[in-house]
């Protein structure tokens, strides 16, 4: 593979002084902790606002953004410099085709991240949908089943187009938490948390409008309806998922060739069926054979 050629950051430089002071000081925190890499890795259904998002944070346009679905065909990584930090973000193709996760697609970025350490899973899908199904839950557990559930201990859920306005008189903050309550439901199926990690493993949800459309606040940030400048806001939630106390997912050769990574417990049951069958079958089937054995004995004589 080609070396990776770093490119300095230059597109920080296009936000508002405000946001780009708010970033260097977030930056600035993960250095202390001795982060200086960042690899995000962004996963979601097709035409979802995945590879706007990706234009978005770096401040540039440096992926293709289409309302059509024909995306790109392969996982694409950018990577931006600044100040001895790198920013790594992996934009990948949708997981979705014909009503199914595309099998192919997933081999694809399987492959494509192969000994790389995903630091942040951003999770993306649109706040203007209405419902969730099973394939939203398929997606889910294709993502897991890929890179081990503990992925989304590193996840947070990324809302697009949050520059709406809520249906059937609901307000913005209540439309927000039904639609981030059904979707969170949805992840933790997928991934199979169980109820009772269900806290320690709560996965942040953030909202993004990534069109010129949202309103800016005092200091020309671009904010969205509930006043939040998103843009500081989406960084420094992944800043706090790498200060979580999980570990980066390393998505290693055993990982991407071996069993269901959550279903390792599984390799041990031959095992335990061999020693049901030597130590319990077998010793059963000689104390019968000896009873037989006796009994037949006893009516001869
Ligand atoms: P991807 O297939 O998930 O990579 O999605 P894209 O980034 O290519 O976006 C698909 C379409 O949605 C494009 O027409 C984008 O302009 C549009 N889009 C993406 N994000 C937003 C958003 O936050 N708000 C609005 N209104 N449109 C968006
Ligand atoms: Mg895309």
């Amino acid at each position: 593979m080609a070396a990776q050629i770093t490119r300095e950051w230059t597109g920080i430089q296009t936000f508002p002084p405000a946001t780009l002071n708010k970033l260097l000081e977030l930056l600035g925190k993960l250095k202390q902790e001795d982060v200086n890499t960042l690899t995000i890795l962004v996963m979601g259904k097709g035409g979802v606002g995945k590879s706007s998002t990706v234009n978005s944070i770096i401040g540039e346009k440096v992926v293709a953004v289409s309302a059509f679905q024909s995306e790109g065909p392969r996982p694409v990584m950018v990577s931006r410099s600044r100040a001895g930090f790198t920013l790594n973000i992996i934009d990948t193709p949708g997981l979705v085709e014909g009503g199914y996760v595309n099998d192919q697609v997933l081999d694809l970025i399987k492959r494509f991240l192969l000994n790389r350490t995903i630091d942040v899973l951003l999770y993306v899908d649109r706040l203007d949908a209405y419902r969730v199904d099973n394939l939203d839950r398929q997606v889910v557990r294709a993502i897991s089943d890929s890179f081990g559930k503990e992925i989304w201990r590193r996840g947070v859920v990324v809302l697009t187009h949050a520059q709406l306005s809520p249906p059937d008189g609901l307000s913005y903050e209540g439309f927000f938490s039904r639609r981030s309550e059904a979707l969170l439901k949805v992840v933790r199926l997928g991934a199979r948390i169980k109820k009772q990690d269900v806290q320690a493993s709560s996965i942040p949800v953030v909202l993004v409008e990534n069109t010129g459309r949202c309103n800016r606040n005092e200091n020309d940030e671009k904010i969205i309806p509930n006043g939040i400048a998103w843009i500081p806001n989406l960084v420094e939630t992944i800043t706090s998922v790498v200060s979580n106390g999980s570990k980066g997912i390393l998505i290693d050769k055993k990982l991407i060739e071996g069993p269901n990574p959550n279903e390792r417990g599984k390799i041990l049951i031959p095992f335990i069926l061999a020693f049901q069958y030597f130590f319990v079958v077998k010793r059963i089937q000689r104390w019968i054979k000896d009873d037989i054995a006796r009994e037949s004995k006893s009516a001869w004589e």
